[in-house]
């Protein structure tokens, strides 16, 4: 396991976890205040509500809880 030090970790406004610097880059390399797993996320749930299949919402959701 590596060892991280606190000067390169970000807290993430979302999920209020300290983050090495890498999990807040997205593909423009721009740096971000929510980390990769926050805003994927969010683009889940972006996709779902576009989406009128609310079984395959509740599904994604229940995974997610249990992955966090
Ligand atoms: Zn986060």
């Amino acid at each position: 396991m590596d060892i991280v030090t606190t000067g390169n970790l970000q807290k993430c406004k979302k999920c209020q976890k300290n983050l090495p610097l890498e999990a807040f880059i997205n593909e423009n390399t721009q740096q971000i205040k929510t980390c990769n797993i926050c805003r994927h996320k969010a683009t889940l749930q972006y996709k779902q509500s576009n989406q009128s299949n609310t079984e395959v919402g509740l599904l994604t959701l229940e995974e997610m809880s249990t992955t966090i």
